[in-house]
């Protein structure tokens, strides 16, 4: 079952609605006791595993409620700016409800993965000499002035879906956690799991709300800055962005939860990118990354160790994991040593194999 059919009653759906799904959510959300471990004494770390979605990354979540709304709509074509995920996600979706799909992603600056997924999909790549930011521009202006469906996350019904992950988190726990870690980008994800958290509140399902943590990459980290980047830089691709669409939103989510907003280096996230692959067993994108980073600096800071210790419960903190290793696997091969290569005996593979 997708998210529209689990959380129907907490979405802008009818009877009327045709639902286009690709069984998304229900995504794993695992204790990672080697992060918690860094972390200190009395905490859980939990990951919320979205990379597991159809087509690699949380984007699918709120894909499915954006084009299904686009078909009730009468839409016949959707359009996104994507540093690669959305245009991944939106191509598989506008496949399935046999829509056009049409992608303006910036020339050289999507994971390898990413651009497959959009193109074995059936959907226009136009690739143009830009950033994201530029490409978000002249979507935006396409989908005002011709007959086609923004599916960024700018489009409301993207948040809307996203927010099941919110709902999902708080169902495995039986409550809401402590702190709720994730990168930050375009925004518009830290906008709806806040959004998810407050509802499920409201709606009793759950009693408390956690404190957002988001992270920016360093070299584009314009929220934290306080000031748009022109030329935002850093390897993870996924949130190299430097004017959120979404800013407003995602401060608000740090205001209301008392949480923050922090940027995080290339260095700390390729760490945690290792650190996850290889002690945890999860292989996730680089921008994923930087929410296990975030909480690995803050943790150092002693952000964590703070207040009424011994705590009789230990605290939750879930991190989310925003999308799959295998989306960007020339990263992966860029920060390890390149395997040996040894004459066909079994003797040199001993020898390599350290036995
Ligand atoms: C889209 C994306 C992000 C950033 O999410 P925003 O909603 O733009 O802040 C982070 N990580 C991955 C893998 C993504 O695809």
């Amino acid at each position: 079952m997708g998210v529209i059919e689990r959380y129907r009653d907490l979405l802008p759906v009818s009877e009327k609605t045709p639902v286009i799904d690709l069984e998304e959510g229900s995504t794993p959300l695992i204790k990672a006791d080697p992060v918690a471990e860094m972390i200190g004494p009395g905490y859980n770390v939990w990951l919320k595993c979205e990379g597991l979605n159809p087509t690699g990354s949380f984007k699918d979540r709120g894909m499915t409620v954006a084009v299904s709304k686009a078909v009730e709509e009468g839409s016949s074509a959707v359009a996104c700016a994507s540093t690669g995920n959305t245009s991944a996600s939106a191509a598989a979706y506008a496949a399935r409800a046999k829509i056009k799909c049409i992608v303006v992603i910036p020339e050289g600056a999507i994971a390898l993965g990413k651009l497959a997924q959009a193109l074995i999909h059936g959907a226009r790549v136009i690739a143009i000499r830009g950033n994201f930011d530029d490409a978000l521009g002249i979507a935006r202006e396409l989908t005002d002035k011709y007959p086609v469906k923004l599916v960024n996350s700018i489009n409301p019904y993207r948040i809307e879906g996203q927010k099941t992950a919110s709902f999902e988190i708080c169902d495995h726990l039986g409550r809401a956690p402590e702190y709720h870690a994730l990168p930050v980008g375009n925004a518009g994800n830290i906008t709806a799991y806040w959004k998810g958290y407050k509802e499920y509140r409201e709606k009793g399902r759950t009693h408390a709300l956690p404190k957002m943590l988001g992270f920016q990459a360093a070299g584009a980290a314009p929220i934290v800055e306080g000031h748009v980047i022109e030329h935002p830089e850093t390897l993870a691709t996924a949130i190299r962005i430097g004017n959120p669409a979404s800013w407003k939103q995602a401060e608000e989510a740090r205001d209301e939860s008392g949480g923050l907003i922090d940027k995080v280096t290339d260095d700390e996230i390729i760490e945690a990118y290792r650190l996850l692959a290889g002690e945890v067993g999860v292989f996730v994108e680089p921008a994923s990354a930087a929410s296990v980073a975030g909480i690995l600096k803050k943790a150092k800071e002693g952000y964590f160790r703070s207040a009424d210790e011994p705590v009789p419960q230990k605290r939750d903190i879930v991190c989310v994991l925003t999308g799959h290793g295998l989306k960007d696997p020339d990263r992966a091969i860029k920060c390890v040593e390149q395997p040996p290569v040894v004459e066909a005996k079994l003797e040199d593979v001993v020898r390599e194999a350290g036995l």
